[in-house]
């Protein structure tokens, strides 16, 4: 049975505590609802708003999105991290265009057959953008429900079930995103602040004592770590040599330096270590075909970086082979392959640690 007590006192909080964000301007337009949306996974609202804000300068409607090529799109996302949401926003708004008439669909159901809408983010366009009676689920709200209803471990099925049994009719945009507010900036995944809470009277959670132990925190396994070594080419006429990694798959479509992950069992070789080396070589022959002789090289540093899943610490060496030693590249597991002036490097989606690699190297070479 739907607990009218809760949306009234949580709808109420938020017509006092609601955050001022850029997408929640009215009237809706469903395309920055959508995007704001795609932006906000995986992201706080305060790193997605100057994003937000800048794409709608380069894209400010869905046919414009639709029209631009890929590489524009996820340079305008780049640093955002999770470029699938980019590609993925990319095919959405050219299947809206060619099959939708350039509409953005109303249902939930109608949503979930773009590519790159889950359950989540329909829900959400469905309710912000048309205030049909649709739940979303996402993991600020997912704690909220989990703490008032003192559950433990809760089933996804079983949170979905709540967040549409508490849905009040016609207020279903207000109430997601007053869920949303609550759960980014009181009931937050540590130290909630219960005493400012709308919800504190009907919270099992809060009246248990510890509120913090739901949902209980699942035993993380340790993050994997891999190894990356990394060479910025640069040839003879100081061009520099750059691959675009294949479109589907981790940061697909990005650029990045010639690089490959070290197997483990090469782990501790020379390659990670201090001196350039044979393996180094190695690397550069098996993604681009080149075969470098002899090559002035030079220790650039680390960089380390984490995914959701894993970690990765990318040793870079600038090497400039011999002339004559660069004549034609052949992409192995990139996509392309191009020699690029060094001014124009910056113009390239690049992925966050290449652009920290090329902070390092930059100065180095002749930049006019
Ligand atoms: S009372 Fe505390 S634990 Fe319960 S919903 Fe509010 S902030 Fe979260």
């Amino acid at each position: 049975m739907r607990d009218e007590r809760l949306a009234d006192r949580l709808l109420h909080w938020f017509a006092r505590h609601k955050r001022d964000l850029p997408w929640r301007r009215e009237p809706r337009d469903p395309y920055r609802v959508w995007l704001a949306e795609v932006m906000l996974q995986q992201t706080q609202a305060t790193t997605v708003v100057p994003y937000y804000e800048r794409w709608l300068e380069r894209f400010p409607t869905l046919e414009a999105l639709a029209a631009a090529p890929l590489d524009a799109v996820l340079k305008m996302w780049e640093g955002l991290g999770y470029y699938a949401r980019a590609r993925n926003l990319h095919a959405a708004a050219r299947a809206v265009v060619q099959t939708h008439d350039g509409r953005i669909p109303e249902t939930v159901e109608a949503l979930l057959a773009l590519p790159g809408i889950g359950r989540y983010t329909a829900g959400a366009i469905a309710s912000l953008a048309f205030n049909a009676d649709a739940p979303a689920l996402d993991g600020n709200i997912k704690r909220v429900l989990s703490r008032v209803h003192g559950l433990s471990a809760p089933k996804e099925a079983e949170l979905w079930r709540l967040a549409e049994l508490l849905l009040p009719p016609g207020r279903a945009g207000a109430f997601n995103e007053a869920l949303m507010d609550l759960g980014a900036t009181v009931c937050t995944p540590r130290a909630p602040r219960c005493p400012a809470c709308p919800l504190r009277a009907l919270c099992a959670a809060q009246a248990s004592g510890d509120p913090e132990a739901y949902p209980a925190r699942s035993n993380r396994k340790a993050t994997p770590h891999h190894e990356v070594v990394t060479a910025v080419v640069v040839d003879e006429r100081g061009r520099v040599l750059i691959g675009q990694r294949p479109p589907d798959g981790l940061l697909g479509g990005l650029w990045e330096f010639i690089s490959s992950e070290l197997r483990p069992s090469r782990r501790g070789e020379d390659a990670f270590g201090d001196r350039p080396s044979a393996s180094l070589r190695r690397m550069i022959a098996a993604r681009t075909g080149l075969r470098i002789g002899r090559a002035d090289v030079a220790l650039l540093g680390e960089v380390k970086h984490a995914f959701t899943h894993f970690r990765i610490t990318r040793r870079a060496w600038l090497v400039r082979p011999a002339a004559g030693c660069c004549a034609k590249p052949q992409p192995k597991g990139y996509a392309s392959l191009l020699w690029v002036a060094p001014t124009e490097v910056e113009s390239l989606a690049l992925t966050r640690s290449d652009q920290k690699i090329w902070r390092m190297c930059r100065d180095r070479l002749t930049v006019p």
